[in-house]
């Protein structure tokens, strides 16, 4: 795990990195979870690539842990024959068909006329076009061309306002929350969600297949924004969409947006994603601009547990030296003196006052002090270890933990290092010469460095951290 830096990076997978050589190199180079796409290729494809990850697993010794993204309620551009040139304050119409057809544009929404308001502005191929609505009758949305251009078939289509009628699930979405679950996929990304319910209905499909996926709700839309509490309550984790979230409340709102999605995922002790654009010149170019490095560089001061790759990974010319430069960005920011370390933010002190965090403050405490070498906790379900990557320690907490599935989960956590381990009998003197014998053989610690245990003693209970152990290595 010398690799990987204690900001978790993510790379999203295509055709740049198809082949088992290639996601092995961009492991080597940094990646801690890779994310599938399902907006992109089928199910045969994915699992194809899911295998190789799989397989690379093993071959490196630590769990990569995947992300598979679902669609969600994306409005899509119907069928054209040619693309259309939308002239600049010119009329056109849109309604929900296949085709072109009379004139009319194709939608693949049925809510397009019911939903969309007078007034209302559309926005299509990432925000390039804007049309503002100005009629909607007989199921015939009109709307004036405010920034024209082409528009080619199966562009999306982004209605910042209301789209409350469109399911949060396509039926492609529900077949793939099977396949999330059957091949065993860690967390399942959800697109444009707008509230806690859009969360719960994905919660409730994936408790149907007896399903472990763990949800992340992808912040792209106002409506998110406006009910961005109860999202974050019900979800696992939180993705800053930058790229739709952009075409959505304007490019100027993200960094103030992503600040405070960060600030208020970290108080309620989510896990927190910062997505799209982060190194977007590298699809094209070996080095990235500064504004870029930059980005990657505030991103992880403003505290997020991981950044993702998009574009530069999935079809870039760079793929390697995009994770590269990513980690080496990390590198920089961790270890400089701008970056607080074993500092609790004080908006999750105020939000959770239990006994967990005063122990979990403790122990950051008790690392500025005593020159100890890591944190390790023992833990079943990933609480306390997630708590404590909360507080950005000065050192790596290793998770030692008896379930292979959750401690590939927590590979997404900050900072976090989970190693799989059988915990029966809580920390008796066999326990603790195996984890010593462990921490020399794989991470070169020495006899003699010291280590603070924590975790739910007995039985690794869970949601709870009780105790606190300092402990001297013996080998
Ligand atoms: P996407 O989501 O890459 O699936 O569109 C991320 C984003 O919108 O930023
Ligand atoms: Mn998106």
């Amino acid at each position: 795990m010398k690799n990987l830096t204690s900001t978790k990076i993510i790379a999203t997978l295509g055709p740049s990195s198809d082949t088992k050589e290639k996601i092995k190199m961009l492991t080597k180079a940094g990646v801690t979870m890779f994310r599938l796409n399902s907006s992109h290729a089928d199910e045969a494809e994915h699992l194809r690539r899911l295998n190789y990850i799989r397989e690379i697993e093993k071959e490196v010794g630590y769990p990569i842990p995947t992300l598979l993204d679902l669609q969600g309620p994306k409005i899509r551009v119907g069928v054209l024959d040619d693309p259309i040139e939308l002239i600049q304050n010119s009329i056109v119409k849109f309604r929900h068909q296949e085709k072109y057809i009379d004139g009319i544009i194709p939608v693949d929404y049925a809510g397009i006329a019911k939903d969309a308001k007078v007034g209302e502005k559309i926005l299509m191929d990432d925000g390039k076009l804007v049309l503002e609505v100005v009629q909607i009758e007989n199921g015939v949305l009109s709307a004036k061309v405010l920034c024209g251009g082409l528009l080619k078939q199966r562009k999306g289509i982004n209605i910042p306002g209301s789209t409350g009628s469109i399911n949060v699930l396509t039926e492609r979405d529900i077949q793939y929350v099977k396949f999330a679950v059957d091949n065993e996929i860690d967390y399942l990304g959800l697109s444009f969600v707008r509230d806690g319910k859009d969360v719960m209905e994905l919660r409730e499909l994936i408790k149907q297949h007896n399903g472990k996926t763990k949800v992340i709700s992808k912040i792209e839309k106002p409506q998110a924004l406006k009910n961005i509490d109860d999202i974050i309550l019900k979800s696992s984790g939180i993705m800053v969409a930058r790229g739709d979230l952009g075409i959505e409340i304007s490019p100027e709102k993200v960094p103030i947006v992503q600040k405070e999605i960060i600030q208020k995922a970290n108080a309620q002790r989510k896990v927190v994603i910062v997505a799209t654009q982060m190194l977007e010149s590298m699809i094209e170019q070996p080095i990235p601009t500064r504004a870029e490095a930059s980005d990657v560089a505030n991103a992880i001061i403003d505290g997020t547990d991981a950044i993702m790759l998009s574009g530069e990974t999935a079809a870039g010319k760079y793929a390697v030296e995009a994770v590269k430069m990513m980690r080496s960005i990390a590198q920089n920011v961790e270890n400089s003196k701008i970056m607080k370390h074993n500092c609790y933010p004080q908006d999750l002190i105020d939000c959770c006052k239990d006994d967990s965090i005063a122990i979990c403050m403790a122990i950051v405490d008790m690392v500025e002090k005593i020159n100890v070498k890591a944190i390790l906790t023992l833990t079943a379900s990933g609480y306390t270890p997630k708590l404590l990557s909360k507080a950005k320690p000065s050192v790596p907490i290793f998770s030692f933990c008896p379930s292979y599935r959750n401690s590939r989960r927590m590979m997404l956590y900050s900072d976090v290092y989970p190693i799989e381990m059988e915990l029966s009998g809580g920390i008796n003197q066999q326990t603790l010469e195996t984890l010593d014998k462990c921490l020399i053989e794989r991470f070169k610690f020495k006899s003699g460095d010291k280590v603070i245990f924590t975790g739910a003693l007995p039985d690794l209970l869970v949601g709870k951290t009780n105790f606190i152990k300092l402990h001297e290595i013996e080998g």
